[in-house]
């Protein structure tokens, strides 16, 4: 039997795909393009990782012609895909179809063709499921496992962070929706994943070079500043590392605790400022060549946004989670060692 991984070209997929591969599992990894996948395969070089095509998630069955193939043999299902960019101006087309329409598809198709075979389902959400863009900066409000975005589809489509927030909700949505609509139709258990801003190495040193995936280059873009640059002053909330969230996407296949599960995965508050202020201070082979920000203004950015209590999620998982510092660092490391070869 297989586990199928959506959007296995991407960060969390990458770093998740490994840990199934060395637990033995049988991966199905979607990717848009052949190229992406004969990169991917060479990547894991690894002969229990498939790889199939899915070109477009806004496609309404765009998942169909994979179940279709492999059908029973699918026991497992990680549903990652989304777009994760702000360079876009068509938010509904580019962010807010992909996200919804893709999510919907998956759990069609797994209706359709694998109804029998599925046992779990782990849909990626996000923290901007939690709370708009706003309500990830109200001090007062301590967001929870609990926590829902209010955003409407109006509200969704006014900006491309609203777009991205409102996308990841309505697609979580969609998910514990489709339980409740499909209960006798369908066997299997849903687990959905909301973490904070990701961060930590990339699965493979080679994809640490030139211009890196959204969350890649909150640290990437301190190591490609220049002196003076702005470091945004607005950029904070939570912080996870992507190791973390891989070993969360995991944990659902193997232990029934997760089953209607919503994991927040959290670590620490943290604001971008933070990230200059520990590279500035850990490698001072740096110093003089990159952008210093605001030095020391991190603790007062923190305080401007809201609180999380994710109890339940850590006492679930039961493992501590990355320090901040190591995931910094192992994302510096591995990005200066990448661009020298
Ligand atoms: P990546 O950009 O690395 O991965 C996104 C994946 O989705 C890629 O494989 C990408 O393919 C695929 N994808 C995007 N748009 C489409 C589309 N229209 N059609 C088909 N495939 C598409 O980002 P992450 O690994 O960070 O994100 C993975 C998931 O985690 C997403 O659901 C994201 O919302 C969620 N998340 C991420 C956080 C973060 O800080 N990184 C925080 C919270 C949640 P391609 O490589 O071809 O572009």
């Amino acid at each position: 039997s297989f586990v199928l991984v959506s959007g296995a070209s991407g960060y969390i997929a990458q770093h998740t795909i490994r840990i199934l591969l060395a637990k033995g599992y049988k991966v199905i990894g979607t990717v848009r393009t052949q190229e992406k996948a004969d990169s991917v395969a060479r990547l894991f070089n690894n002969d229990n990782l498939a790889l199939e095509l899915v070109p477009e998630l806004a496609d309404i069955d765009a998942f169909d012609h994979v179940f279709e193939k492999y059908n029973t043999q699918i026991k497992h299902v990680i549903h990652t895909a989304s777009p994760v960019r702000y360079n876009m101006t068509d938010f509904e087309n580019e962010m807010l179809l992909p996200a919804i329409n893709g999510t919907k598809s998956v759990l069609e198709s797994i209706k359709k063709f694998s109804a029998d075979s599925v046992e779990t389902v782990v849909y990626t959400s996000s923290i901007s499921a939690l709370a708009n863009p706003a309500g990830i900066f109200e001090p007062e409000t301590t967001l929870t496992e609990e926590s829902w975005n209010p955003d409407t589809w109006e509200d969704a489509i006014k900006d491309v962070r609203s777009a991205y927030f409102g996308s990841k909700t309505f697609a979580e949505r969609s998910t514990w929706q489709f339980i409740e609509e499909n209960r006798d139709q369908v066997k299997f258990q849903l687990t959905t994943i909301c973490p904070g801003y990701v961060l930590g190495p990339q699965a493979f040193d080679e994809n640490a070079k030139g211009h890196l995936c959204y969350s890649g280059e909150l640290v990437n873009g301190i190591l490609t500043s220049k002196p003076g640059d702005t470091i945004d002053q607005h950029l904070a909330g939570a912080f996870i590392d992507v190791r973390d969230v891989a070993r969360a996407h995991v944990l659902p296949l193997e232990d029934h605790r997760f089953a209607n599960q919503r994991l927040v995965l959290m670590n620490k508050r943290f604001a971008l400022q933070d990230v200059a202020d520990y590279i500035s201070g850990n490698f001072p082979e740096l110093k003089g060549k990159i952008s210093v920000g605001v030095p020391g203004s991190g603790a007062d950015t923190v305080e401007t946004t809201s609180k999380y209590d994710n109890s339940k999620t850590r006492e679930l998982l039961g493992f501590d989670f990355v320090p901040f510092e190591k995931s910094v660092t192992d994302s510096v490391d591995q990005i200066l060692a990448a661009n020298k070869e």
